[in-house]
């Protein structure tokens, strides 16, 4: 939903914004007689079924349950960026770009993440520095190399953004040399964390089985360790977190899922006198 444009995504040769891609799987799935609630799930009972699921206002029931929940931006966790989230300090070009008109814009990360931040940061900013820890990009080659050339970005490597600073919006940066742990003051106005993602499973814990990571592990690809509980998408996939693995996971997840509510009105239909 965050997302810019989608270039991999099949069936759109010249790419599609990624909102305008999430219109359309809303559309299609009401076709076919989805109702749609934009309500947060607070809790869930996978203890007995029919499942729970509760929101603020109320309990849903089921006997089948998807779990797609995603995962959330990454932080850095260093001193200013906290104070100054929403004063320079963002997750979401998408969201804050436009507040950073003409002025000098950082990116943090190597990976996909970054890039498509750094790329669309060029439409507002008047330069944009991608600063990464190590000398190698993460991200794929097509993405790589838009970026590196790219006239209105730079890199700096090996380094490391130790503290944000600045009073009532971002100022500067105190950066950190990995290799000879130097440390610099760098100016900037705004800087966007990229570092990859949190998979969302917080109200699973204890009631699913999660990795070392907080991913919700999978045998085969979508069933859980309860049955009737099912999971697709980034949530349960920490190597490829693409939209297009996540719609595939999505369809086999519901594939199995209308399996399994099969196979239990087969069980009590003929268990039925
Ligand atoms: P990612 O591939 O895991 O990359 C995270 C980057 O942040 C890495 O370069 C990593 O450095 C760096 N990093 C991690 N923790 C850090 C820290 N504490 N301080 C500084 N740097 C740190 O995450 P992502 O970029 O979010 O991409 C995730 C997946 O989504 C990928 O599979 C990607 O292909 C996909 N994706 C695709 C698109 C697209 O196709 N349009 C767009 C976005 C994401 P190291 O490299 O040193 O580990």
């Amino acid at each position: 939903m965050l997302t810019t444009e989608v270039e991999n995504f099949p069936g759109f040769p010249d790419g599609i914004m990624g909102p305008d891609l999430m219109i359309k799987f809303r559309e299609q799935a009401e076709r076919f007689g989805a109702r749609i609630e934009n309500v947060d799930a607070t809790w869930v009972d996978f203890s007995t079924s029919p499942f729970t699921v509760r929101t603020h206002d109320d309990d849903f029931h089921a006997r089948t349950v998807i779990v797609a929940t995603g995962a959330s931006a990454r932080w850095l966790y260093v001193p200013g960026e906290e104070r100054l989230r929403g004063r320079g300090v963002s997750t979401c070009a998408t969201c804050d770009g436009a507040f950073f008109r003409e002025k000098h814009i950082v990116v943090v990360g190597g990976g996909d993440s970054a890039m498509e931040e750094a790329l669309f940061l060029t439409r507002f900013g008047r330069k944009v520095t991608v600063i990464h820890r190590r000398e190698g990009l993460r991200a794929s080659k097509i993405m790589a190399e838009r970026v590196r050339s790219h006239p209105k970005i730079d890199f700096i490597w090996n380094t490391v953004v130790d503290e944000v600073l600045g009073d009532t919006h971002v100022r500067a940066l105190r950066l950190r040399n990995v290799h000879d742990d130097s440390s610099m003051e760098y100016e900037a106005d705004a800087l966007f964390v990229a570092i990859g993602h949190t998979p969302n499973t917080g109200i699973f814990e204890g009631q699913l089985d999660l990795d070392e990571a907080g991913y919700i592990v999978s045998p085969d690809g979508s069933s859980t360790n309860v049955e009737g509980v099912f999971v697709a998408g980034d949530v349960n996939d920490l190597r490829y977190k693409q939209a297009v693995t996540a719609a595939g996971a999505g369809c086999k997840a519901a594939m199995d899922a209308e399996r399994y509510l099969e196979a239990i009105e087969f069980v009590v239909t003929q268990a039925a006198p």
